[in-house]
């Protein structure tokens, strides 16, 4: 089972993706877009600010939104690779070795989400799992 170090190493310079669903919660509760996101090509990322996700808080090492963070966040360190065309762990995670084939299965409704919200369901078919 997946054992979370705690270490905000994920929060570090972060590459998440948002999807529309994260970008709507996260404007309803007040923060302006411009503030916590970038816009790469087609994709909506979150802001990093001085090396940190624009929600970290470094002095107290957590989210700031923790209960309303987004999809990616909720499933790391489980990620989906559009390039291997794989669900997979993320090896920089440092406790990604502690991951099992059952944290995958739990978080599918949440990786299928995120897929559909980016328009990408077609790709589910051809998607494996690759623990290691
Ligand atoms: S939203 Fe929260 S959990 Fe996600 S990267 Fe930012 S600080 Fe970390």
């Amino acid at each position: 089972m997946f054992r979370c170090l705690r270490c905000g190493r994920c929060c570090q310079r972060t590459e998440m993706v948002l999807v529309p669903s994260d970008v709507a919660r996260l404007t309803r509760l007040g923060y302006r877009f411009e503030d916590f996101a970038v816009v790469e090509g087609d994709l909506v990322k979150l802001r990093n600010v001085d090396g940190y996700c624009y929600f970290y808080d470094r002095e107290e090492r957590r989210c700031r939104i923790y209960e309303e963070r987004p999809l990616g966040c909720r499933v790391y360190p489980i990620v989906v690779d559009l390039d291997e065309y794989c669900v997979r762990v993320d090896p920089e995670c440092p406790a990604a070795e502690t991951v099992e084939l059952e944290d995958v299965y739990r978080v599918l409704p949440l990786l299928h989400q995120i897929l559909r919200e980016l328009g990408l369901t077609h790709i589910i078919p051809r998607l494996r799992i690759r623990l290691r």
